[in-house]
Order: C-alpha cells, then sequence, then structure tokens
C-alpha cells in the first residue's frame, strides 16, 4: 500500500475533523431564549391577515397555547424542536470576537415581497426571530437563497403547528439562514445552492395566519435582525460589505432580553386566584389588579396577566 505524502494525510485530517464539527457538534445557547419564536410569529401573522396587531386577538391566539409549564409563558414543543434544529445547524461556537464578512452585492433578498409585515424584535412579551414579508395573490412566491450554502434541514411541522414547512441553510461562515411557512419546498439536505435559488414556493403553512416568509439569519447561534443588512422595503442591501460582529449581536440581544424581563406574564390556570398568583411574583393583589386593569377579583383560565 502506497503511503500518502504528508499533505495529504493532513487535508484528509482536517477534512473528517470539520465533518465531525460540523456534523455532531451542539452549540449551546449563551443567551437564555425565554420568548416563544412561533407564538411571536402568530401574534405579527394576525396583522398580516389584516386585523389590528394591537387588538384582543393576540391574546387570544396565545391563549390557545396549550402548553404551560410555569410561572412564564413556555415554549412550545416545537419551538424546542426548531431551536435544536437551529443550533444543530450553526457552524460553529460562540466567540464573541467573532466577525462575520458578508459580501452583499452577491446576496438575495429571499422574496420578490418588499412589505414587511413584521419586523424583528419583541412582540408583546416575546421575541419574533425574524423579519416577516408578506406574500400576496397573484404575486410571485417564489422564494429564493439569501446567499451560497447547503441545505441542512428541510422539515415539516404540521399545518397548523409551528413555522409548517420550513428550511434551514448553513453558508459556512457561522451564518445560518431559515425560510419557513413554506407551500412547497423544491430543494433536498445537501444539496449546495447559489444565492438566488429557487428554495420553494411561499405560502402559510404552520402557525400563520395569511401567506408570508417568516426569514432568520443566526451567526454562531446568535440571531441577527435580517433588517440591519438587507433593505427589505427597496429589496436590496443596506453597505455592500458588511460586518457583523458576535459581540454586538450578543448585546443587541442582551438588551431584548433586558426588555422582556421587565414583563413577565402569567396564563392563569384552572383552580388560580389572584392571591396565588401575586405571591407567586411577590406583588400585592392591588398591584396585580392594577397591572392589569381588573376592576374585579375574576380571572379565567387561559387569561394572560402582567405580573410586573
Ligand atoms: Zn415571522
Amino acid at each position: 500500500m502506497k503511503l500518502l505524502a504528508p499533505s495529504k494525510v493532513l487535508t484528509i485530517v482536517c477534512m473528517i475533523a470539520l465533518a465531525a464539527f460540523a456534523k455532531d457538534e451542539i452549540v449551546p445557547e449563551t443567551i437564555p431564549q425565554t420568548e416563544s419564536e412561533f407564538s411571536g410569529d402568530t401574534l405579527v401573522d394576525e396583522a398580516d391577515a389584516g386585523n389590528n396587531p394591537n387588538a384582543p386577538a393576540e391574546i387570544a391566539e396565545n391563549e390557545a397555547d396549550s402548553s404551560d409549564n410555569g410561572p412564564e409563558m413556555s415554549q412550545e414543543e416545537a419551538d424546542a424542536e426548531l431551536a435544536a434544529d437551529m443550533n444543530a445547524t450553526d457552524s460553529a461556537h460562540v466567540d464573541s470576537l467573532a466577525k462575520l464578512v458578508l459580501d452583499m452585492t452577491t446576496a438575495f433578498v429571499p422574496s420578490e415581497s418588499r412589505r414587511v409585515s413584521a419586523p424583528y424584535g419583541i412582540r408583546t412579551y416575546r421575541m419574533h426571530r425574524g423579519v416577516d414579508l408578506g406574500l400576496c395573490h397573484g404575486e410571485d412566491r417564489t422564494i429564493v437563497a439569501a446567499f451560497a450554502g447547503v441545505v441542512t434541514k428541510v422539515r415539516n411541522q404540521g399545518r397548523r403547528r409551528g413555522y409548517g414547512k420550513y428550511v434551514i441553510l448553513d453558508h459556512g461562515n457561522g451564518l445560518t439562514t431559515l425560510y419557513a411557512h413554506l407551500a412547497s419546498w423544491k430543494v433536498n439536505v445537501g444539496d449546495t445552492l447559489q444565492a438566488g435559488d429557487t428554495i420553494g414556493v411561499g405560502g402559510n403553512t404552520g402557525r400563520s395566519f395569511g401567506a408570508h416568509l417568516h426569514f432568520e439569519m443566526k451567526f454562531n447561534g446568535t440571531y441577527i435582525d435580517p433588517a440591519t443588512v438587507f433593505n427589505f422595503e427597496q429589496g436590496t442591501f443596506h453597505n455592500a460589505l458588511t460586518t457583523i460582529e458576535q459581540q454586538q449581536l450578543l448585546a443587541v440581544e442582551g438588551e431584548f432580553q433586558k426588555e422582556l424581563a421587565k414583563h413577565r406574564y402569567y396564563k392563569v390556570r384552572r383552580g388560580d386566584c389572584l392571591g396565588k398568583i401575586a405571591r407567586r411574583y411577590g406583588i400585592s393583589i392591588t398591584k396585580l389588579k392594577k397591572l392589569n386593569g381588573l376592576k374585579g377579583n375574576m380571572i379565567r383560565p387561559g387569561q394572560v396577566l402582567r405580573c410586573s
């Protein structure tokens, strides 16, 4: 048997190491994700459907959540599943000094839509982890890859569950992107895509009320507001060469978490009373009632109360 040249051996070792890294490394979140992406999405999707985003429909939608595991709004199974998916596809450790340099001149806005129906950020009391682009009837609903990359996930969470049909791409530089609520996909796991290649057709699957694309970006496990990179209204980008620093992303995330921590909410369960909930949060019944504009002592299961 012929011996391999040392350089070849090194190359092979590197490839194996890289493959193992990409496949098996589950990168822990440095910042706890206490808020549901899906529900956040649902809130704004109500807006998509033409409803007033501040209408009581928001709360009603959250009351429909069946899970309730504690005083904080609990993550749904689907959320955990998606978070695991996204973590599994993160291609590197969270390194606060890491930088992502994107040549935006080769990037594509993933949809023809120029209508941001919901931005990234806090919706009521949860994080909406992506940008929603409304898709109207008659419009081209083709969804394309924002950057060149490899398909790492093609999944269907159900017609009315979670993100419905979604696709995750790994762009090899620590960046992953997610495209959700698709009507259908045209890619398979392992496919290599160029920026602008078709992923599928946008739709209304999962917990979505009105056809739209939910688009997420993550760098080394930390979310990026896609609007800091893309100018969705114009169908273009902000800077030809965009540098994203992990440290900045972590700082922004920290601010969101701080803001969220200010407003803690509790979903009333059967058998609860105001006194019990007030005790749980270390506040008086009077304060609890004031925070929620309650006149009497009546609360009902499923009702969402602000508790701080
Ligand atoms: Zn969304």
